[in-house]
Order: C-alpha cells, then sequence, then structure tokens
C-alpha cells in the first residue's frame, strides 16, 4: 500500500479509514476501540492513545445512531 499524501510506500494504516500512510504524513489520535457497561451501569470504553490517523479523514466526536440495525 502507499501513503495517502504522497504515494510512497506507507509504513502503517489509518484506524479509523484504512488510508495507507508513511512515518512522515501519518498522525495520531486517541481511538475508541470497544464500549461496554461495567457493573455498576457506567459506559466505559477502551480508548488507544496514539493510534495511527491520516489527517485526511474526519471521525466525528459523537457517536452516530444507527437505526435499522437492530
Ligand atoms: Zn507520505
Ligand atoms: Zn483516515
Amino acid at each position: 500500500m502507499e501513503c495517502w499524501t504522497c504515494e510512497r510506500p506507507s509504513q502503517g494504516v489509518c484506524s479509523f479509514c484504512g488510508r495507507g500512510v508513511c512515518k512522515e504524513h501519518h498522525q495520531t489520535m486517541p481511538n475508541l476501540v470497544a464500549l461496554f457497561e461495567a457493573k455498576d451501569h457506567v459506559k466505559k470504553g477502551i480508548v488507544v492513545d496514539n493510534a495511527l490517523f491520516c489527517g485526511e479523514c474526519q471521525p466525528r466526536e459523537e457517536p452516530v445512531v444507527l437505526e435499522g440495525l437492530e
């Protein structure tokens, strides 16, 4: 795969959209990988800091409600 920005070989893949990114053009962002409800009914998330981010895609800050996916 090639870097989305410079088209040279990529060293990684954006955690959010799958675009290839090289060491020069990558960015990092916390990535929420899982959500669960703890025993005390508090919703908690597993967040990975410094996840690879291509800088092109735009992860939304707020979760989106998906209707019809029961
Ligand atoms: Zn690049
Ligand atoms: Zn991306």
